[in-house]
């Protein structure tokens, strides 16, 4: 693996060594049940658990109580829509979400929508962001949730979560956000920014995979959720289940590193994101940025490789690993919905590549890959016809490409 370099963090992140080491002993010795109250080997792991849920509900300015254990933003993203669905349906039966949010979100709606519940998409502009008004105008008094992520995880693009809460709150309607690819990244206050909701993954912040949590707010106003998963009624009822606790415990211990550490490391991924972005701007035209130039989490970075095959450009690319809005990766032929929904043209989404940077990436990884990436667009453009009628100035326009 020595000569891999890894731009894929917004995929996941390796645990960090730090958490794992916290991690460790709750695999061995201190194995105990968290429910288990009667001997030691169970408060023990109970006692674990409460300093993770601490260490959680630090980072977004929430309570201990208010988290609730799952296994991943998956499952936390499921128990938000479905719990508030079924526990609020007779107040309305009407929730709000957008066409870029996750399929952890998008699935669960169009399920709701065949349980008789209303769904409204909303639509973003060129960079991903949505229209207030938009938002505002889909508000019905049938409204129950709206479910907005806070950045996204395809392009970056961070949605204005502050506003979008007060709107919320004003009209009486609950807010979830998607906070997978934002905690640990950018600030983020449950209080501040009247977020009623939100889901989050240990393994996209250094933590492990399989574990995540959901913020549900107890007061002002205290939401109820339904659960999805019964028996045993453990976290307040609303996720049964016996915890993992080697998994809290690494997703506490990662959450307490991501506060102490997100301002700094901000700047760090920001540097080098746009060291990477600068050196390949000027070594390579017909080069555009998907998603938002300012308003992104700092450490991604999503670009379309005009003239290029996106298939062939990820192989070049060989031993760095990043991801393809293209469909060479995935089963089906589909550009990325997100893509399309920016209305990149399919042959511009079919050429993209998400570059995302993260706490191990070093400067000598960033030259190495825009070396690569350089050497590899150079050598497959020079076999593109379309791309010597481009140089000559020959007018392309009837195929559509969108950017500057
Ligand atoms: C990764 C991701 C998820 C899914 O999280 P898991 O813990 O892997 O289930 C959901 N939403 C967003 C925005 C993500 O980036």
């Amino acid at each position: 693996m020595d000569d891999q370099i890894y731009l894929d963090y917004s995929a996941t992140t390796p645990v960090d060594p730090r958490v794992l080491d916290e991690m460790l002993p709750f695999f061995t010795e201190a194995f105990g049940n968290a429910a288990s109250k009667s001997h030691s080997f169970g408060l023990r792991a109970e006692d674990a658990v409460a300093t993770a849920r601490q260490q959680i509900a630090d980072l977004i300015g929430a309570s201990a109580k208010e988290i609730i254990f799952t296994s991943g933003a998956t499952e936390a993203d499921n128990l938000a829509l479905l719990g508030i669905a079924e526990m609020y349906a007779e107040k309305g039966k009407h929730i709000i979400t957008c066409v870029t949010e996750h399929k952890a979100i998008l699935d669960p709606a169009h399920y709701l929508e065949t349980k008789g519940f209303n769904v409204t998409f909303l639509n973003v502009d060129k960079q991903g962001k949505i229209d207030l008004d938009e938002l505002r105008s889909a508000i019905t008094d049938q409204t129950i949730l709206i479910s907005l992520m806070a950045a996204n995880n395809e392009i970056g693009t961070v949605h204005p979560i502050k506003a979008i809460g007060e709107i919320a709150r004003e009209h009486g309607v609950f807010f979830h956000t998607d906070a997978t690819q934002a905690v640990g990244k950018i600030p983020l206050d449950v209080e501040e920014m009247n977020i009623d909701l939100l889901s989050m993954s240990a393994h996209k912040l250094y933590g492990p995979k399989g574990v995540g949590a959901l913020y549900v707010r107890r007061r002002r106003p205290r939401v109820r959720l339904a659960p999805v998963m019964h028996g045993g009624g453990h976290e307040r009822g609303m996720r049964s289940g016996t915890l993992n606790v080697p998994g809290i415990v690494g997703f506490g211990a990662a959450c307490h590193y991501a506060k102490l550490e997100l301002e700094e490391e901000g700047k760090k991924l920001q540097g080098l994101r746009e060291k990477l972005e600068k050196g390949l701007e000027e070594q390579l035209d017909y080069l555009y940025l998907n998603g938002h130039p300012t308003e992104r989490i700092p450490g991604l970075l999503n670009l379309s490789f005009a003239f290029v095959e996106g298939e062939s450009l990820m192989l070049g690319l060989g031993n760095i690993a990043v991801s393809s809005g293209s469909a060479c990766t995935s089963a089906s032929l589909e550009p990325s919905y997100v893509l399309r929904a920016l209305k990149v043209g399919d042959e511009l989404a079919h050429c993209s590549i998400r570059f995302s940077i993260g706490r191990f990436t070093t400067e000598k990884e960033v030259e190495q890959t825009i070396k690569k990436v350089v050497a590899v667009v150079n050598r497959l453009r020079e076999m593109s016809p379309l791309y010597e009628m481009a140089k000559e100035g020959i007018d392309l326009s009837s195929i559509n490409w969108t950017g500057h």
